[in-house]
């Protein structure tokens, strides 16, 4: 099994927030109120597109073994869970223009309609993109149709969440 990736990623996603102090945005409202829908490094960052149907990448990817339990970030009702093209992917209306999108899942645990409470199972992951060489959790947020980046509103994690993920054994 290799394991040098992992180390990297978590020490590349470790320096910057150990350089920030990991200080959460005291300007921003909604800023670091949510639950990490699962808990590991961030392995692909958020890259806009510059048009609606532009290259880019809509979400973060975060770095989980298939089969990782997603928590619900936020309380909210579940708007779409099933299959797209043969792969499942599950969303969740949080209220006030925002939503949240989980996608490449192996399983969904709710279902359209549902209200969901934060930190609630909702799924567990997948593979994650097609053909992706670390296995992860794409996660996509809407606020009033736009995509915005996630971890705008994921809360800081802390140093012994990733000291405990990183395989150094
Ligand atoms: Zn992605």
């Amino acid at each position: 099994m290799r394991r040098g990736p992992w180390i990297i990623v978590a020490l590349a996603i470790l320096t910057p927030a150990i350089a920030a102090g990991s200080v959460p945005a005291a300007s921003a409202a909604s800023a670091g109120g949510w639950t990490w829908p699962v808990v590991g490094p961030i392995i692909q960052t958020f890259d806009p597109p510059d048009t609606p149907y532009g290259s880019g990448h809509r979400g973060v990817d975060i770095a989980a073994a298939v089969g990782t339990t997603v928590v619900a970030p936020a309380g909210g009702t579940v708007t779409f869970a099933g299959p797209v093209g043969g792969y499942l992917f599950l969303t969740i209306d949080h209220g006030g223009g925002l939503s949240s999108t989980y996608s490449w899942l192996s399983e969904k645990l709710v279902r359209k309609g549902d209200r969901v409470l934060q930190g609630q199972p909702v799924a567990s992951t997948g593979w994650g993109h097609p053909g992706a060489p670390i296995p992860h959790l794409h996660l996509g947020v809407k606020l009033d149709g736009a995509y915005v980046d996630p971890l705008s509103y994921l809360g800081p994690i802390s140093l012994a969440t990733f000291v405990r993920l990183a395989p150094f054994g």
